[in-house]
């Protein structure tokens, strides 16, 4: 197992493409029609990340591997799209690791969707989308989102179970940046792990920040995906900092991969009045080629 005191390897690869339209598009949740990957593996190391689940055929998820024609194929393909769609970032790897501020492969992106005048939405844990203000500011007149993701409201336990990323209180920081220049911004509230962060304390914390710090939206889900090697690398987190947690949750989730928290009614009842109490909209507005499309808050 590594973790995120280990030092991480890198290398560059040839990809054949890199927008890949989704099945279902928009996608409901996030609004994404096309998904970009211009890295394979995070420096994140999230302790619970999906992406280490084998369907994704990342051998060693500490090794970080830079799509080096990612650009060029960009520029191509964006031209050849016959539908103009959401282009999303960041659901198998962050586009912000701390890579990026070397590559700013994702800066070279942002440039070819602002002159293409497509939509983005960029979904990060990282305040190093705070340096792209300028071009998000420039795509935002097509429409640009950035979800930050914040799990926790406690510093110390971001440090733990996000051992790569920025803190929650950097994270709130750049929420407001982000708000205070006119940019769509909001937070993800998800994964909530059952038995460490699934406490209405966190719930409400987190909401309420949100607020405060002019988020325009939080999207919560009360619960994580648990699979092969993502599970197996989880339990062995767990077993290093939360003894005899890991065998709560064998008992209790065995072979499931969605799951949902012990309280996860009495917890998404809480989210959903707290959401309310602040006049938090609970879904994103999407693209649409006419006006952004105004979803119903509650
Ligand atoms: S930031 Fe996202 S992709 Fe990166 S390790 Fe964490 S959960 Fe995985």
């Amino acid at each position: 197992m590594i973790f995120f005191d280990e030092i991480l390897q890198m290398e560059f690869i040839q990809t054949k493409t890199i927008l890949s339209k989704l099945k279902k598009s928009p996608e409901p949740w996030f609004g994404i029609t096309y998904n970009m990957n211009l890295y394979r593996g995070c420096q994140h190391q999230c302790i619970y990340c999906d992406s280490r689940s084998k369907c994704y055929q990342i051998d060693d998820f500490s090794k970080i591997q830079v799509k080096e024609n990612a650009l060029y194929l960009l520029e191509n393909e964006i031209k050849r799209k016959k539908q103009k769609g959401t282009i999303g970032t960041g659901s198998m790897n962050d586009p912000y690791m701390p890579l990026e501020k070397t590559s700013k492969m994702v800066r070279g992106a942002l440039e070819i969707i602002a002159k293409n005048k497509y939509p983005v939405h960029i979904i990060t844990k990282s305040n190093l989308v705070l340096r792209d203000i300028d071009l998000i500011k420039n795509i935002s007149e097509t429409y640009a989102a950035v979800s930050l993701t914040i799990t926790t409201y406690d510093d110390e336990l971001s440090k733990i179970i996000e051992p790569g990323a920025p803190t929650t209180s950097e994270r709130f920081a750049a929420l407001k940046e982000l708000s205070d220049n006119g940019i769509y911004c909001g937070v993800l509230l998800m994964p909530v792990l059952p038995f460490i962060n699934d406490t209405v304390e966190n719930i409400t914390n987190i909401i309420e920040k949100t607020a405060l710090n002019g988020g325009k939206y939080i999207i919560g889900w009360m619960g994580m995906t648990l699979r092969d090697n993502q599970r197996d690398y989880y339990y062995k987190a767990l077993d290093k900092y939360f003894p005899g947690i890991s065998e709560s949750y064998k008992s209790r989730y065995k072979e499931q991969y969605s799951v949902s928290v012990p309280d996860s009614l009495v917890l998404q009842n809480t989210f959903n009045s707290t959401c309310k109490k602040f006049n938090l909209p609970t879904k994103m507005e999407f693209f649409s080629e006419s006006k952004p499309e105004q979803l119903s808050l509650f």
